[in-house]
């Protein structure tokens, strides 16, 4: 996977710019809602289709909620809390945990591992409070 095989299109350009600025976790629909500001002309599917392609080269990351896909532009290794009640999805680093993980993974056969993180399913402190 080196980099130089990637051809960095103004659309790709764009929806790279937007996962940085966005704090948080966000969707295909969030992605185009966003890059479209600046690309009128795009089709969901382009986005949906350079999101995967961004994901699978690494440069960004797709994290699987609820069969939901979302993307992120932070690389470094990191899990995840997730609010079983409003979807809020946050980044929870814990070297610890990510080492345990990967520790288990080298004992897995047949199977090279690059990368494991974890879900926390949970009540977040908003949705605590409103009970
Ligand atoms: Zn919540
Ligand atoms: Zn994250």
């Amino acid at each position: 996977m080196k980099q130089t095989d990637i051809k960095y299109t103004n659309q790709r350009i764009e929806i790279l710019d937007f996962l940085k600025e966005f704090d948080g976790h966000p969707t295909v629909d969030d992605v185009y809602e966003g890059v479209r500001q600046k690309l009128t002309r795009i089709s969901k599917a382009t986005v949906y289709n350079n999101l995967k392609f961004l994901a699978q080269k690494g440069l960004i990351k797709e994290v699987n909620v609820k069969g939901v896909s979302r993307f992120e532009s932070n690389l470094v290794p990191h899990h995840h809390t997730i609010c079983i009640e409003c979807g809020e999805i946050k980044d929870y680093e814990s070297e610890d945990l990510s080492e345990y993980a990967m520790s288990i993974a080298n004992k897995i056969d047949n199977f090279k591992v690059q990368s494991s993180d974890t879900n926390f399913y949970g009540i977040c402190k908003k949705c605590m409070e409103m009970e």
